[in-house]
């Protein structure tokens, strides 16, 4: 990706995608994945700092992976806007 810069990549991940026949969806760049609960949705702006790795969710007590909790709520986010289209 560094030799190609993002732009770059996503035409090529557009065009394998349309090869492999699925679909490809971008959600928001301003989309909070690594803020938002993906258990009960509740927004926690303390995981804005890159450095916090793992955290417990104030609301819900789910202990959270930054990076787990993050693509669930990207593919969660990526289906319902690919449901409601
Ligand atoms: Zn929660």
């Amino acid at each position: 990706m560094q030799d190609y810069g993002f732009g770059m990549f996503l035409r090529i991940l557009e065009y394998v995608a349309g090869c492999a026949g699925t679909t490809l969806i971008k959600i928001d760049r301003f989309y909070p994945s690594s803020q938002l609960c993906s258990v009960c949705g509740k927004k926690n702006p303390e995981t804005k700092d890159l450095s916090v790795r793992e955290w417990c969710c104030p609301k819900c007590g789910t202990q959270h992976d930054r990076d787990r909790n993050s693509a669930i709520n990207i593919l969660n986010e990526g289906t319902r806007m690919f449901l409601s289209a």
